[in-house]
């Protein structure tokens, strides 16, 4: 979804998210692509607002995930709020170098960014911003015990036997 700065009225301008909002959606499903969990829920609020041609994104995004645990294969609820604060000022040629000095951009700075050209892509934006909250696994609990390697029990249900 992308947003031309100069049509963002001064008041600000408030979208609100719902499952059926498509862009959404479509951010957070590739977001997930990788893991691919189920989305149960999808809710938030972003607004969107300006001073001149830096410009403020704040909002929060609800999902409700329903993955499946890497250890023991069972579903489970994994709910995800993702907090969206990011200040982007345009990034131009050195006419708007006032300093002198190029900002460094850490990976770090996650609350501010630059625009290029009259748009954001606020949708890419907040993509990059899932990803970063996604676990590299989903873990139901950090004492899931899986499954047994030897017979596939759940360990969770108690000991199946098996001679470690
Ligand atoms: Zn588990
Ligand atoms: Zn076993």
């Amino acid at each position: 979804m992308k947003i031309t700065v100069s049509s963002i009225p001064l008041e600000g301008r408030t979208f609100e998210l719902t499952s059926k909002t498509g862009w959404i959606r479509e951010i957070v499903a590739s977001a997930l692509a990788e893991q691919n969990p189920a989305v149960e829920g999808l809710n938030g609020n972003l607004k969107i607002s300006r001073v001149d041609k830096n410009v403020s994104l704040r909002g929060r995004l609800n999902v409700d995930l329903n993955p499946v645990c890497d250890r023991c294969l069972q579903s489970f609820v994994w709910p995800l709020c993702l907090d969206i604060h990011i200040d982007f000022s345009p990034k131009s040629g050195s006419s708007d170098n006032r300093s002198g000095q190029e900002i460094e951009l850490t990976p770090d700075d996650l609350n501010f960014s630059f625009y290029r050209g009259l748009e954001i892509d606020v949708g890419e934006v907040i993509r990059e911003q899932l990803i970063l909250a996604l676990p590299i696994r989903f873990i139901c609990a950090e004492e899931c015990h899986g499954l047994c390697p030897q017979c596939g029990a759940d360990l969770n249900l108690g000991k199946c036997g098996c001679v470690a």
